[in-house]
């Protein structure tokens, strides 16, 4: 796997984050490279302010922050992370890092885009471009040319103004837009919606995962929440919306809360989520990170976890891996770890290896879902 990114005689080493030794993925892809020709080819005489969105692992920013000033917006904390690793790994210089719920800078020169996965945050990108840009302001966003639909360039015209693509090159294709249209639709960063069957409301904001309608798992595993007076403190691991520890919070009212993700929207929905369905008193904790990197407590007794199954466009099942490592060692003695995953990603043979093949058992199950319970 390639970890040196060559180009215009300049070489950058980029590696993905958490760097793994048996890593099989690059930390760029062939849509950074057609935007480092393209404005490379621009020969921008001075330094400029370059806004980069959605930067996977900093490959864009590291390239750019040699001879411009960089502010890397990003709702992944694992992208954040990763562009500092790379900076430091190739001697670059410090860039501004900021999430995607904060405004546009105004004074930017050029924006840079990889295109985001889901279409409701690139609408809410591309109308915070539009309240934040002047309109002589280039904006070059990148894809795979198969992602790019015509339905895509309507939102670029819809929420921005006139758009444009390029050629296909290596199987990516540039749009380029500017932020012209006079009377833009008004986006709303919130989505709001009641579960059913359940007394919970939940806001999702534009990058949660499963942010416009219940997750099939998430729903299942609802029916399946224990509800015990003995519970202390649990923690949701890989949180999105909390609707998992919303649930619990209310089946359980002595409980302290904590909620993890590595999107810095879903993190904030759960902080929201908990506090208008619980209410202000209750020991909430919402924190973006990298699993339980890091973190350290002796009182969490149940672990929630409905895990990814990809990182960025990648299927992977390390993530879940890494989360069931992290979820064992900061369980006390006894606490319990509930999985839930398609029956076909084989989470159990995973926990026996971790818990010991005694200590799994099957909480739930119906046609496509299995609830797992580990006990530590
Ligand atoms: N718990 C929610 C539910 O059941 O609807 C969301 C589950 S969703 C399948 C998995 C969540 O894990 C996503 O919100 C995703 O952002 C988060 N995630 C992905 N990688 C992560 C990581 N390395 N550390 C923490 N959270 C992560």
């Amino acid at each position: 796997m390639k970890t040196e990114l060559a180009l215009h005689e300049r070489t950058l080493s980029l590696h993905r984050y958490p760097k793994r030794n048996n890593e099989t993925l690059q930390a760029w892809d062939a849509g950074d490279e057609y935007l480092i020709n393209h404005v490379e080819a621009m020969n921008l005489d001075t330094p400029k302010h370059i806004v980069i969105l959605n930067d996977n692992f900093g490959a864009l920013s590291c390239w750019f922050s040699h001879q411009h000033r960089i502010t890397m917006m990003s709702d992944s904390y694992i992208a954040h992370q990763a562009a500092k690793a790379n900076l430091a790994l190739n001697d670059g210089p410090e860039i501004t890092l900021v999430t995607t719920m904060d405004p546009i800078p105004h004074d930017a020169d050029l924006v840079l885009m990889q295109l985001p996965k889901n279409n409701r945050h690139l609408v809410w990108q591309l109308s915070q471009l539009h309240s934040g840009l002047k309109a002589s302001v280039p904006i070059i966003a990148v894809n795979k040319a198969k992602e790019i639909h015509s339905s895509t360039l309507k939102l670029f015209e819809k929420h921005l103004g006139e758009t444009k693509t390029s050629l296909a090159w290596k199987k990516h294709r540039l749009v380029f837009s500017y932020a012209t249209h006079e009377q833009p639709t008004p986006v709303s960063a919130d989505t709001r919606w009641q579960v059913d069957n359940e007394n919970i409301e939940l806001n999702n904001l534009p990058n949660v995962y499963s942010g416009e309608s219940l997750d099939l798992g998430a729903r299942f595993m609802l029916q399946h929440l224990p509800q015990s007076p003995h519970l202390q403190h649990v923690l949701d691991l890989g949180c999105g919306n909390g609707v998992l520890s919303v649930k619990l919070g209310k089946l359980n009212p002595q409980i302290k809360i904590t909620c993890v993700d590595e999107s810095f929207m879903a993190v904030e929905s759960a902080r929201q989520n908990l506090k208008s369905n619980l209410g202000d008193e209750r020991d909430i904790t919402c924190i973006a990170n990298n699993c339980l990197d890091g973190m350290v407590a002796q009182d969490i007794d149940l672990i929630v976890c409905n895990p990814p199954f990809h990182q960025q466009q990648a299927i992977t099942d390390h993530i879940a891996w890494q989360m069931f490592c992290d979820a064992k060692q900061i369980l006390t003695s006894g606490g319990q770890l509930l999985v839930i995953g398609n029956r076909h990603l084989g989470y159990d043979g995973k926990l026996a290896r971790l818990f010991g093949k005694s200590k799994i058992k099957v909480a739930a199950s119906n046609n496509k879902f299995v609830i797992l319970q580990a006990t530590k």
